[in-house]
This record gives C-alpha cells, structure tokens and sequence, in this order.
C-alpha cells in the first residue's frame, strides 16, 4: 500500500458509502431504500419519487417528512472515525479539498473546513424557496415528522408564503438554487489551479459507486490531469482502478482507512 505521509495535497472524494459506517441507510436500490422506510414501501414510492421537486408540489407533508427525518437522522448520528483519520491526514498536508456527493453535512460536522468542501449535489442543512429568488439559508429547524404517516404535519414555509425546500440537487431538478454550489466549485477549481507538477497529490476516493458515477468520474480524471497523483479508491464493490498510479482497497470507508493506517505504520 502507499505511503500516505508522502503527499503535498489531499483531495478526498466521497459517495453515499462514506456514511454507511457511521449508520446511515443507503439508498442503493430499491430494495435498499425500502429497507429504511417500509412506510414508503407500502405506498409504492421509490427514492427517485421522493427526491424529487415533484413530491413538494404533490405531498408536500410526505416530503418533508422524509426530508424532516433525514434532517433529525443527520444530525443525531456522529460521523464514524474514518472522518478523523482523514482529517488527521489533511492537516499534515499543506493543502486539501473534500468532494462528496452526500448531502448530510458530515464533513463540516467532523471539523473539516466549509470552505474546502465542494458538495455537488447540495446539502440538507440548507434551505431555498419554491417560489421566490431568496438565498439559501441554513437549515435551524426542528421539524416534526409523525413516524406513522410518516408526515410533517407543518411543512416550513418561506417569509413569501410559499413552501421552502432543501437545497438538495434533486431528480429532474430545474429549480435547484446553486448558488452555495457555484462558490464552492469557484474554490474547488482555486484548489486545483494551484497544484503544481511538483506538487505530490492523494486523491483517496470512499464509498462511491457506479450507479450515480459524477464521484467515480472526477476522481479519474484528475488524476489522469496530475504527473503526481496517485488514487486510492476505497470500495466493496465499484472499486476497479487502472494505470499504475492507483489502487484499491476493496472494503468498506472505515474499514479501508484503518488498512490504510496500519500498513503506514509498518513502513
Ligand atoms: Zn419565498
């Protein structure tokens, strides 16, 4: 395995597996998605149904109790330890940036610095409008899902009177504010600009499959863009890499950096 403290920079990029260790459902599948929440089962309504713009207009209180209870899940569920050891290793480099394609803020929540995390598709702990042009805000609500309907009895509503959302890039999503989303990527873009052909690069990929591949994809090619980077793409399934400036580790996200860290004590 290689020698992680041999790096300038860090980029990590994280899919829907980074937070399966810390207890949080995956929505793989429908079977996966159903396995959380047998009530939506019952009502024949997939993840792509309820991830969707189209689920504020049609049962707006069924959305937001879905989105309410993944909201009140995020936030009691403490980030499992791989979150340290990354954290660990991107203050002992000079430089780092975190792509992830989860919405559930767990980075920021592990100490990790907001204005290096790029997520590409939103975040829960913001909300926009349905209706009118206000910025997104950070999400202080408490939001009261009824677990037999599962149903938010009051759907929050914007200062227009109008339904708020999450700032969540959702399936078929037209509306979706991404302003939060373009300063992020103005910075990510700012990270990138700045590594230098002598600059050594780890890119440690976690958790992030084929299925949605938008994670997959940037880790490829940056490092195909970089003489000195290297890809470490920790996966139980999607883990297939190719060229020599690569590897995976073919488990889990927590389980993969702890390998990763033992082999890095024996060198
Ligand atoms: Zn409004």
């Amino acid at each position: 395995m290689i020698n992680i403290d041999s790096f300038d920079k860090i980029l990590i990029t994280a899919g829907a597996g980074m937070g399966v260790d810390s207890g949080l459902p995956d929505f793989r599948g429908e079977k996966g998605f159903w396995k959380a929440y047998p009530l939506l089962k019952n009502k024949n309504l997939s993840f792509v149904d309820m991830a969707n713009p189209r689920a504020f207009k049609l049962f707006p209180k069924l959305a937001w109790g879905f989105y309410g209870h993944r909201l009140a899940l995020y936030r009691q569920t403490e980030p499992h330890a791989g979150f340290k050891i990354l954290l660990d290793l991107c203050k002992k480099s000079s430089d780092y940036f975190v792509v992830t394609s989860n919405v559930d803020g767990h980075f920021q929540k592990s100490g990790f610095v907001d204005s290096s995390i790029y997520e590409v598709h939103g975040s829960i702990n913001y909300l926009q409008c349905t209706k009118c042009s206000i910025n997104p805000y950070k999400n202080e609500l408490d939001l009261l899902v009824d677990m037999s309907t599962f149903q938010c009895s009051q759907p929050p509503t914007c200062n227009c009177g109008a339904l708020l959302r999450p700032n969540i890039l959702m399936f078929g999503d037209f509306a979706w504010d991404d302003s939060i989303f373009f300063k992020q990527e103005q910075r990510y873009r700012r990270f990138l600009s700045e590594i230098t052909d002598n600059d050594r690069l780890l890119i440690i990929e976690l958790g992030a499959g084929l299925s949605v591949p938008t994670i997959q994809i940037q880790s490829n090619s940056i490092n195909s863009r970089f003489k000195n980077s290297y890809l470490v793409r920790i996966n139980p399934r999607d883990f297939e890499v190719s060229g020599d400036r690569s590897e995976s580790i073919v488990c889990g996200a927590l389980d993969g950096l702890n390998r990763l860290l033992q082999a890095n004590e024996g060198l």
